[in-house]
């Protein structure tokens, strides 16, 4: 089948093909030719990931008449995030179809623009309950020209407690209109909800979860708890191009979680309901981009976060509901991709796997933590092959051959080819030269009883400590005396850096800010031009004063020591 087939036509199949969309889902295959054949209400069991906004999107679209701007379309979700993503998929979908028009409408930003939006008239609103609500009880929206109400991720908007506002939404709407739930597990409110407001629903079940399709590897590493953060160090290094979400159950933890691996050198952020909106975005705006490796997150917080080409999905805590683990796990092995889902349990959650092993109907096999010699040989065959890819500018290079050629004319091939490796590689062997096995070993001679069984061989302490303070490899922290009393967040420090040196390459890391000042990693290659940029710039009316941060001894440092002849100097500029 594709979609031709399944009943879609010229404008938007065009999109379908442009956003690359070759095969239906299974979901797709069964809910678009229902849209489209007018045929009532339905109740869709479907997660994240298995293509469900293109399958009521598609259909609703080619159905919507643009003459006459009155809303003919509502879409309800349960966060902001989501809201934002649906809206965006919409446009996408829709990108063909002149003059119809999507707004999306959530709390937590201004109402008067979002007012003015749906002033102007529009086809499609796609909400939260709660500034729905608002807006209809300010007379703005009148839900009164309503054909299709999709009530999306049902059992969320539940679970958040928005079961009234979907109550008093659902009775404002009108008769005549189809229902479409779509919902991930069906507890009894939500079915209270299906039985209350639908019309004999057909039920569709979007057939195999994504988690366990061919595309997911399982896997589960056990350790002693007090060893599991050692263990995440080691599978982020084993995998060096990893780029995946670390779900940890509550906020404190996740915080907890992504604040120690800042602080150990790694790309990551946290994200969790204790940010703000602003500090939200910018974070999965970077993960999106592609400018964050590793993303620790709760369930909820990256509920609206849609990325495609996630090669790992870490199960930190596991979670209390056995769906939650498939929902995670669904987010790699997308788009025809491999992915992997990674749970790093105690010794005590054995029996959590099997149950989850039942739940997605796949075996989840027991990995061993990487050791340090893996992890090693990993990372240097990770370099070596971007040795072999990285692209030359051969007529840049070429005016300084002759000056690197004499410099170098002492080291014949050998030397030449361990210099360079040990400049970039020498800090994973040091760090983990005596780093012991973190897979506690089980004996099963009767003699070795006395130990339960099982033996740990103990990590040595400068595993956990030898990148303890260290900034991301090859940035800095510069300070600057701007913070929250100055109601500066990061999107503007980014927004000051750019304007002052007009320079889109400078590479930023992470932003820090505390109540009088903020620290800005910044790639060291660039700390100067920053520096000197912000030197005369200030901020609502405030002269700004910048320094370069002076960090304690860590890898590396020596390295840096070898290049320039002599520590780095404190730097002070008064602007
Ligand atoms: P959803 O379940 O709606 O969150 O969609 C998950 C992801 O799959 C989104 O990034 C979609 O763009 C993508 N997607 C949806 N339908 C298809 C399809 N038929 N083929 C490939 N990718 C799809």
């Amino acid at each position: 089948m594709n979609f031709k087939e399944l009943g879609l036509t010229g404008k938007t199949l065009k999109a379908v093909d442009e956003l690359g969309f070759e095969i239906p889902t299974q979901i797709q295959e069964k809910v678009i030719p229902h849209i489209l054949g007018y045929e009532g209400d339905i109740v869709g069991l479907a997660q994240t990931g298995t293509g469900k906004t293109a399958a009521f999107g598609l259909p609703i679209l080619e159905r919507i008449q643009i003459k006459g701007k009155n809303v003919q379309t509502l879409i309800l979700c349960p966060t902001r995030e989501l809201c934002l993503q649906i809206t965006r998929d919409m446009e996408n979908y829709s990108r063909y179809i002149q003059n119809l028009s999507i707004t999306a409408v959530y709390g937590g930003a201004g109402i008067v623009p979002q007012m003015r939006a749906v002033r102007k008239g529009t086809h499609v609103i796609v909400a939260t309950p709660g500034r729905l609500l608002d807006l209809i009880n300010r007379k703005v929206v009148n839900l009164g020209t309503i054909q299709y109400l999709v009530l999306d991720e049902a059992d969320i908007m539940v679970n958040m407690g928005f079961k009234e506002e979907l109550d008093a939404i659902l009775e404002t709407a009108p008769e005549e209109r189809q229902t479409l739930l779509f919902s991930a597990t069906m507890p009894e409110e939500v079915a209270k909800i299906a039985s209350k407001y639908m019309k004999d629903p057909t039920e569709i079940i979007a057939g195999q979860k994504n988690s366990g399709t061919a595309n997911v590897e399982h896997k589960y590493f056990m350790v002693h708890a007090k060893d599991k953060y050692l263990a995440l160090k080691r599978i982020a290094d084993f995998h060096p191009e990893i780029y995946g979400i670390i779900f940890c159950r509550t906020r404190v933890s996740t915080q907890e979680i992504a604040d120690k691996m800042i602080k150990d050198g790694y790309n990551a952020e946290a994200l969790h309901g204790d940010l703000s909106q602003v500090q939200r975005d910018y974070v999965m705006r970077k993960f999106r981009e592609g400018n964050l490796q590793l993303l620790v997150a709760t369930d909820i917080a990256a509920r609206g976060l849609d990325v495609n080409h996630l090669t790992h999905v870490i199960h930190y805590d596991l979670p209390d509901e056995l769906e939650i683990y498939t929902h995670r796990s669904g987010r790699t092995g997308r788009a025809g991709r491999m992915g992997t889902s990674l749970a790093i349990i105690n010794m005590k959650e054995n029996y959590k796997i099997r149950r989850i092993e039942k739940t997605v109907r796949r075996k989840i096999t027991a990995a061993n933590v990487p050791l340090g010699k893996e992890i090693c040989e990993q990372q240097l065959m990770h370099l070596i092959d971007r040795v072999k890819a990285v692209e030359i500018d051969s007529n840049q290079i070429s005016p300084y051959m002759g000056v690197i050629e004499e410099k170098l004319a002492t080291l014949d091939r050998e030397a030449l080819l361990k210099h360079f490796v040990s400049l970039e590689f020498n800090h994973f062997l040091n760090y983990y030269q005596n780093a012991a096995d973190l897979t506690p070993i089980v004996r099963k001679k009767k003699k070795d009883k006395p130990v339960k069984n099982i033996r740990v061989v103990k990590e040595k302490k400068k595993d956990e400590s030898v990148r303890k303070d260290s900034v991301e490899s090859g940035y800095s922290y510069l300070v600057l005396n701007l913070g929250k009393k100055d109601q500066i967040l990061p999107p503007q420090l980014i927004g000051l850096i750019n304007q002052s040196t007009r320079n889109r390459y400078i590479k930023l890391g992470r932003i820090d800010i505390a109540a009088s000042r903020s620290r800005i990693q910044v790639e060291n290659y660039y700390l100067d031009e920053v520096c000197d940029a912000l030197s005369g710039y200030h901020f609502k009316g405030k002269n700004l004063s910048i320094e370069k941060e002076v960090t304690k001894k860590r890898v590396g440092d020596k390295r840096r020591k070898r290049r320039k002849n002599k520590p780095a100097k404190k730097h002070r500029l008064s602007l």
